[in-house]
């Protein structure tokens, strides 16, 4: 895989796609079928299936039955506890090992060519890595658990409007289709409010340590950032759903950070094949930190005025925005 041929390295040493970030036209009016139509499969495909499928494993093979939930024990709720814990790591750990110790692709793709620094004060236990698996594990999983574990719990004792596919084949299948939608959403408008100062300074700013991030840092934040972040939990309380959907915004919201902190745009996977991880926009959020603050997928940005899509142009929109006086 040749990366000149995706992007370009500029002075500073950073490399950047030659394509501009661009969002699907399908949040237009009045709606476009063919922009419709060519959206879904780049939105199902990998990400949103494999997610889905992972859903559909963890619910049949590694959570406890609707009876058992039905009433609270410690027993079940290490259970969840510890699956969790296992999947974030297998995955997570697996994301860091390929890319960041064995280094199999290099630096190639990688948009920062530096590798994090192995002594960093700014960090607990001044290391990065060290800092990022800490908060991921002591906090992250245990939050991400909490609010999954109470929302089992509420929808096994009928407290939760049930959406079930024998009886809602076609809602249930829509409701599966849009929760990575509604993650995105929710997780805009939540990261939007901790960039309003008092909260940035309190708690988003851990996030922020990680200008030059990796996989464990998609979860690393501070435990009242992860309480609002897994809060979708809660959408899943006000409509009708059922665990899956709930098992598939945990997943999500607990697991696919990682891809989007790699700090790569391209995993290299044969000399002429490589899996594109669509996660420049928020690569840019780290770098700028007032810019993207959704993923990528609905152009809230755009709309509000904080798009980056990458270009030299929109360095320099960056730059006449910054002598005006706005803060992160
Ligand atoms: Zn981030
Ligand atoms: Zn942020």
């Amino acid at each position: 895989m040749n990366e000149s041929d995706y992007g370009i390295e500029d002075r500073r040493g950073h490399w950047r796609p030659i394509a501009p970030i661009r969002y699907p036209a399908v949040f237009v009016w009045p709606p476009q079928l063919l922009g419709i139509l060519k959206w879904v499969p780049k939105y199902v495909f990998p990400w949103g299936l494999v997610y889905a499928l992972l859903a559909m494993l963890v619910w049949t093979y590694l959570t406890p039955s609707i009876d058992r939930l039905r009433i609270f024990s410690m027993d079940w709720v290490v259970l969840i506890f510890l699956r969790n814990l296992g999947l974030h790591i297998a995955i997570v750990g697996g994301w860091h090992f390929w890319l960041y110790m064995r280094r199999a692709q290099g630096t190639n793709f990688k948009f920062n060519r530096k590798w994090p620094d192995d002594v960093n004060p700014v960090f607990m236990f001044k290391n990065q890595t060290k800092d990022n698996v800490f908060w991921s594990l002591a906090s992250g999983v245990p939050i991400w658990t909490t609010w999954e574990v109470i929302s089992l719990w509420l929808y096994a004792n009928g407290h939760i409007a049930q959406l079930t596919f024998i009886e809602q084949p076609i809602g249930f299948a829509m409701l599966l289709f849009f929760v990575p939608l509604i993650h995105e959403f929710h997780f805009y408008c939540v990261h939007r409010l901790l960039h309003w100062p008092p909260l940035y300074r309190r708690f988003h700013k851990l996030h922020h340590y990680n200008i030059n991030p990796g996989p464990w840092s998609g979860l690393s934040m501070h435990p009242v950032e992860h309480l609002l972040y897994f809060s979708g939990f809660l959408i899943y309380w006000l409509i009708p759903s059922g665990p899956l959907h709930m098992l598939n915004v945990g997943l999500i919201a607990g697991i696919s950070p990682a891809q989007g902190h790699t700090g790569f745009d391209r995993v290299v996977t044969s000399d002429k094949s490589s899996l594109a991880l669509p996660y420049y926009a928020h690569y840019l959020h780290h770098r700028y930190f007032v810019v993207n603050y959704a993923d990528g997928s609905i152009p809230l940005d755009k709309w509000f005025g904080s798009f980056h899509d990458g270009t030299p142009e929109a360095d320099e929109a960056l730059k006449n925005r910054r002598t005006k006086g706005l803060k992160r």
